[in-house]
Order: structure tokens, then C-alpha cells, then sequence
């Protein structure tokens, strides 16, 4: 199967052939539709899967209609690595849909993410302890965040960002899509996604006896 079969924007089917991807891996064939469909969907699939453009294309695809120049999609990933790993990912697949996107982490200096916030983005990836700086100082408004993904979440925990993350999702409107991907399922992991998520589409490219608890 193409790419061609999930009718993306021809623009971002460009970004695709631009990246050199040529047919789907398995975690796109699974999680694609449903997250186009709007369905919430909770992931157990571990980096070098594909998964950051299962979540990321059907991003583009809903953004690509209605408004711009707010937060329309927030992306949470425990490291400044995967944040801006992340945030590549979405400029070099959305490189013709003009849609704005910028990573926020710890560790560097705040000035130069605020003056990129006041640029009116509509996607942001971030790390949860700079966002959570951010939303203190009130550089940044969550409240129109139409898709919320959690990326990684067994390393969230290991790293504790639990509490920073129930933080953060008290930011967001109650009506929101979730995603949620995380290479294990432990069980307060298990816990945090029975909070978040609602009636979810499960999707698995790892065998089960992966699965940590
Ligand atoms: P990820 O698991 O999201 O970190 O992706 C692992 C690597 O696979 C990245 O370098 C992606 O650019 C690449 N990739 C993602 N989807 C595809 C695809 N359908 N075909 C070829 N490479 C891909």
C-alpha cells in the first residue's frame, strides 16, 4: 500500500516523496485512519517504528482546515532530542503546508522560544518542564488545542514527568483528541492513559511480552 491511500493534502504528500518514504510502515497502516478519523488512539510502539509521522501526517491533515495563528496541536515528549526530532519531522513533511511549529525545552535560553510563541504557531513540541515555565509566565494559550499527543510516556515516567504532565492537560479544552505512544505499558502508564484517553483505538507493532510492569 502507498501513501496515496490515506488521501492526504496533496501538499503534504509532498513532503512525504520528499522524505524518500515509499509505503507506510506498520504503525502508520494501524494508527493513520484512525487518528484521520478523529478517534483517540494509544500506541505501544518503540522509536525506529515510523511512529513520529503516524502521528505527525495526520496532524498536518486536520490543520491543513480551519483557523490559523493559534495552538491547535501540542506534542509532549520526555527529551529535548525527541522534542526537536519531533519538531523536524513536521517542518520537513509540512515543508509545503505553511503550517508553523517550534520545540520548547530546558536548557537553553527561554528569550529565543518566546519570540518564536509570538510568531502565533500552530503546533508546538515540547518537553514538559519548559512548557510548564511557559504557561506560568503566559507566553503561550493551550486553551484551542484540538490534538494532545504523549510521546514516549514509559520514559515520562522514568523520568518524572507524570505530575507535569497532569499538569499541563488541565491547560487543554475537555474536547481534544488524545494520542498516546509508549514502547511499554507499565502500569501507572496504563493508569495515566484510562485517564486521558477516551475509548481509544489500540494499536501494537511490538509483542506483547515487551510489555514492562
Ligand atoms: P521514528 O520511529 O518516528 O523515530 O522513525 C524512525 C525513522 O524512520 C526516521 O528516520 C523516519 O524518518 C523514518 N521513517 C518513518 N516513516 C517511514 C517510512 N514510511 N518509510 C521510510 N522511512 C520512514
Amino acid at each position: 500500500m502507498s501513501f496515496e491511500k490515506f488521501e492526504l493534502n496533496e501538499k503534504i504528500l509532498t513532503g512525504v516523496q520528499a522524505c524518500g518514504y515509499k509505503v507506510p510502515t506498520p504503525i502508520q497502516l494501524q494508527s493513520i485512519p484512525p487518528i484521520m478519523a478523529g478517534r483517540d488512539v494509544m500506541g505501544l510502539a518503540q522509536t525506529g517504528t515510523g511512529k513520529t509521522a503516524a502521528f505527525v501526517l495526520p496532524i498536518l491533515q486536520r490543520l491543513m482546515q480551519g483557523p490559523r495563528g493559534h495552538i491547535r496541536a501540542l506534542i509532549v515528549a520526555p527529551t529535548r532530542e525527541l522534542s526537536e526530532q519531533t519538531h523536524t519531522a513536521i517542518m520537513q513533511l509540512g515543508r509545503k503546508t505553511q503550517l508553523r511549529s517550534v520545540s520548547i525545552y530546558g536548557g537553553v535560553n527561554i528569550n529565543g522560544q518566546i519570540n518564536k510563541l509570538q510568531n502565533h504557531v500552530e503546533i508546538i513540541s515540547a518537553c514538559p518542564g519548559r512548557l510548564l515555565d511557559h504557561i506560568q509566565q503566559k507566553n503561550l494559550d493551550l486553551s484551542s488545542t484540538e490534538i494532545f499527543v504523549l510521546d514516549e510516556a514509559d520514559q515520562m515516567l522514568d523520568l518524572g514527568f507524570i505530575k507535569p504532565i497532569r499538569q499541563i492537560v488541565t491547560r487543554l479544552p475537555a474536547r481534544r483528541q488524545n494520542l498516546f505512544f509508549s514502547a511499554t505499558m507499565p502500569s501507572e502508564i496504563g493508569k495515566l492513559a484510562g485517564e486521558l484517553l477516551k475509548d481509544p483505538v489500540k494499536v501494537q507493532v511490538t509483542p506483547q511480552a515487551t510489555t514492562v510492569d
